[in-house]
């Protein structure tokens, strides 16, 4: 089979339709708004290159110019998806664009017609799609990895039309857009084909990914602290166990909040959730580099505390307590004190199981409430090895 124009043409056009109709789809499960306006792209791009074939039967205003503008504009609706992606705002000074394009209308017939018209055509189309790219350049963590593929397949694409206009105006060039003449139109309608299908699948890609990310965010995190859940802190819990050594030991703080009923009672459900996300800020700030804390439910929490001594656990578990109770008396005063209970864990070996770890835990937790709350206690080494 021939690839020619017409041909290539029509495989374009059921290309870029099934695009628009893919992310439309997407679209209905995500929701995500940047799904539609790159649908509405290659939905231009549908009726672009449609009407691009009617250049075959010499209407060349709407066959070439406004077919043209066309793909211009379904770049612009890329643009804007990647700037929804972003959350990016754009300069008005993008919309002299169309300006550009309706100056095209004065450009006099003649031999150098089809070059400039090819020549801007392509400009156009590049600094839409450079600056999509650009945008998708990773800053901090606000985007995911899935949208490097996006940003490469859009660079790819834009310097493959910064290429095409140069091309385009380079002397000897043989251009003419109303017969499709021209090696440089050929080998374009062959990557603008490949091009929808890249461009279509990264930016399903590119959401989907960052949809599962926010989703196992959510997921990992306790709603009411944005603390680590149990489930999380024993995903991670394995790999921090993975350095502990003699030289580099553990600890694991389990910390519960005394008397929290009385807040509940006393203040109200809405004071209490106050006092355990102050608790859980309180536990951020302490807490240093390659230490992990999280929220097991109620008002238990765990802190893993990485290179720890006793007396670092100490330190840090006094100093909690302390503002701790201040925050407490200040905000939220009961007729017994709300303070905190620390059962504290110290292993200089990776442990058998995080749930050993509390477990052991909880037994000096225990202890502390038995002798009256407001204090920190160690796990006693000889009933750990006796098996109490
Ligand atoms: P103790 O000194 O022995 O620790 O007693 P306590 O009053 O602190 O009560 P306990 O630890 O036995 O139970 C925790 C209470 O925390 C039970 C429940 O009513 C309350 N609680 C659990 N989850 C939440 C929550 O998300 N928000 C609020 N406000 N209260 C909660
Ligand atoms: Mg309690």
């Amino acid at each position: 089979m021939a690839l020619d124009p017409p041909t290539m043409l029509t495989i374009t056009i059921a290309l870029a339709a099934a695009a628009a109709l893919y992310l439309a789809i997407e679209w209905r499960s995500v929701r995500e708004p940047s799904l539609l306006l790159w649908s509405a792209g290659f939905a231009t791009i549908t009726v672009g290159s449609t009407l691009a074939l009617l250049r075959g039967i010499g209407l060349l205003l709407i066959g070439i110019w406004f077919a043209n503008g066309l793909l211009v504009v379904a770049h612009g609706f890329f643009l804007l998806g990647v700037l929804r992606f972003t959350q990016h705002r754009l300069s008005r000074a993008w919309l002299l664009m169309v300006g550009v394009w309706f100056a095209l209308l004065l450009l006099p017939a003649g031999p150098e017609w089809s070059k400039v018209m090819l020549m801007v055509n392509s400009l156009l189309v590049a600094l839409l799609t450079l600056k999509a790219s650009f945008l998708l350049k990773p800053h901090g963590r606000s985007l995911s990895v899935g949208a490097v593929q996006l940003r490469y397949v859009l660079l790819i694409h834009g310097l493959f039309y910064v290429a095409k206009a140069i091309i385009a105006i380079a002397p000897g060039t043989l251009i003419d857009l109303a017969t499709f003449g021209g090696l440089i139109i050929q080998v374009s309608l062959v990557e603008g084909a490949m091009a929808i299908i890249l461009i279509a699948l990264s930016m399903t890609g590119t959401v989907r990914y960052r949809r599962e990310e926010r989703i196992a965010r959510l997921a990992a995190r306790d709603p009411l602290t944005a603390l680590y859940n149990r489930r999380a802190l024993e995903v991670r819990a394995t790999h921090f166990f993975k350095e502990v050594s003699p030289a580099r030991p553990g600890a694991l703080l389990l910390i519960d909040i005394d008397n929290f009923k009385l807040v509940n009672d006393l203040h109200g459900h809405i004071a209490g959730d106050r006092l355990l996300i102050a608790l859980s800020e309180m536990m951020r700030a302490v807490l240093p580099e390659r230490s992990l804390a999280a929220r097991l439910g109620g008002d238990e929490f765990v802190i893993l505390l990485s290179a720890a001594t006793s007396e670092r656990v100490v330190a840090l578990g006094s100093q909690l307590r302390e503002q701790f109770q201040q925050f407490a008396l200040q905000t939220v005063p009961t007729p017994q004190a709300v303070t905190l209970s620390i059962g504290a864990n110290l292993f200089d070996q990776p442990p058998a199981s995080l749930a050993a770890l509390i477990e052991q835990g909880d037994l000096a937790l225990y202890q502390s409430k038995r002798d009256g709350r407001d204090s920190i206690r160690l796990v006693d080494r000889t009933l750990v090895s006796s098996g109490s």
